[in-house]
């Protein structure tokens, strides 16, 4: 099945308010994205403004409920959004679903912080992030040690966190901290942390080639006071919520590699169609050929898993396996397909005036994000032996 086809089917499934959505994010892609994309690279620099005109434009509040200012779209949807995005920039994505997703969660802390924080977050005045890596605990997050301890009505934190998406700007942060030290996963909670109260120090951001527009940067609290209603998850429940998330970002991060993938793809066959060498096209020759024909195929494996893992959150269903699959063929699989891309291109593949290179670089970034390939052979091999040995088994 060709790789486009599988979009339009996928598409086809959503409303036509959705589609719209999809579609107004494909102009802004080609309107406001592409024409600077190298140049936040070049400048290595988030592109704050361009993502404050997405949310003006709307492309904030894909999944936040009407009632709130939002669109009310499913999952589905933002996946799409992000996937058409991606193809001129992954870095400019990953921001803006960062931003939705703390947006999304900030919609449902109590009335008092949604009423302030929601409309300024909608029009981008005020960017949204979630911290939960740290600078000696990444994959496994059981470990963080940022520490929250009552203070009266209040909890005081204390801390580093590294690794932020939209760490250079953020002002409005989900972060998992721990309240009973070393007490793993049964001390865990949510806080939210505002950039601009005391005790929040911001870092420089990381040097990121290739995802500049991430705009990723690390942070400390420091004796930083965060009043009773900043508390979004209770003591054990904060690595549950932030793992409820995980099949949708495994399932768009993929998504966006196929975005990438795809866009790549085009470059390198329109290239190689008109490129002559020897007398013909260099397009014919049978090995450049099939080095872009498994990438094609590959593409449409990505997306038909990325999108089954998408129907399934939609549907409420368990999305493990899918999303892992579609994440881990990303991670695994679509470096290789982006460098064969840009070598069907001859050097002049390797030059900024293409994405190509930019995208090379994020498809690797991307490989860490939301889980790294071996954290999806962890999570696939339990799944694979307690389908395959019956219950109990790979617990
Ligand atoms: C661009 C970017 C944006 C990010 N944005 C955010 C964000 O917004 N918020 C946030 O909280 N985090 C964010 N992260 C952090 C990301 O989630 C972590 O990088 C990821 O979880 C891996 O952690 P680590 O890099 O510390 O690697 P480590 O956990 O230190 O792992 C090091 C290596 O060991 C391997 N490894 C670890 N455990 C196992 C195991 N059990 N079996 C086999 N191999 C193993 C890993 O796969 C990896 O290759 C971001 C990362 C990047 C690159």
């Amino acid at each position: 099945m060709a790789a486009a086809e599988i979009v339009a089917e996928f598409d086809a499934r959503l409303s036509p308010r959705e589609r719209d959505l999809i579609e107004q994010a494909q102009a802004f892609g080609r309107r406001v994205i592409e024409p600077a994309a190298q140049q936040w690279e070049h400048d290595r620099r988030h592109p704050t403004e361009a993502l404050r005109r997405a949310c003006q434009e709307g492309l904030a509040g894909i999944e936040l409920p009407t009632a709130r200012g939002g669109h009310g779209c499913r999952f589905s949807t933002t996946l799409r959004i992000v996937e058409e995005l991606a193809r001129f920039d992954f870095g400019f994505a990953f921001s803006l679903v960062n931003h939705h997703n703390a947006l999304v969660r900030v919609a449902r802390a109590t009335p008092a912080v949604a009423e302030r924080l929601v409309p300024r977050m909608l029009n981008g005045e005020v960017i949204g992030a979630t911290a939960l890596t740290e600078p000696d605990h990444g994959s496994d997050l059981a470990a963080l040690t940022t520490a929250a301890r009552p203070a009266g009505d209040d909890w005081l934190l204390d801390g580093e966190k590294a690794w932020v998406t939209n760490g250079a700007v953020a002002g409005a942060i989900v972060t998992l901290a721990q309240t009973e030290p070393g007490s793993r996963q049964r001390g865990l909670a949510t806080f939210l942390i505002e950039a601009d109260r005391a005790g929040f120090v911001r870092q420089v951001p990381y040097e990121l080639p290739g995802a500049h527009a991430i705009g990723v940067a690390g942070f400390q609290l420091v004796s930083y006071r965060a009043p009773a209603e900043a508390l979004l998850e209770p003591p054990g429940a904060g690595l549950k919520a932030a793992l409820e998330g995980i099949n949708r970002a495994r399932a768009y991060v993929a998504a966006m590699c196929a975005g990438m993938l795809d866009a790549a793809l085009d470059h390198a066959v329109r290239y190689a169609s008109r490129r002559t060498a020897f007398g013909r096209p260099v397009i014919e020759f049978q090995g450049l050929q099939w080095s872009l024909v498994d990438a094609d195929t590959d593409l449409a494996a990505l997306r038909l898993l990325a999108y089954r893992a998408a129907q399934q959150i939609d549907a409420g269903d368990d999305a493990d396996v899918s999303a892992a699959q579609a994440k881990k063929l990303a991670g695994s699989r679509v470096l290789g397909h982006l460098a064969a891309c840009v070598q069907a291109m001859g050097a002049n593949g390797l030059r900024a005036d293409h994405p190509l290179m930019r995208h090379l670089n994020a498809c690797k970034i991307a490989a860490f994000t939301d889980g790294t390939t071996e954290m999806m052979n962890e999570r696939l091999g339990k799944l694979l032996v307690r389908r395959r040995a019956g219950n109990g088994a790979g617990d």
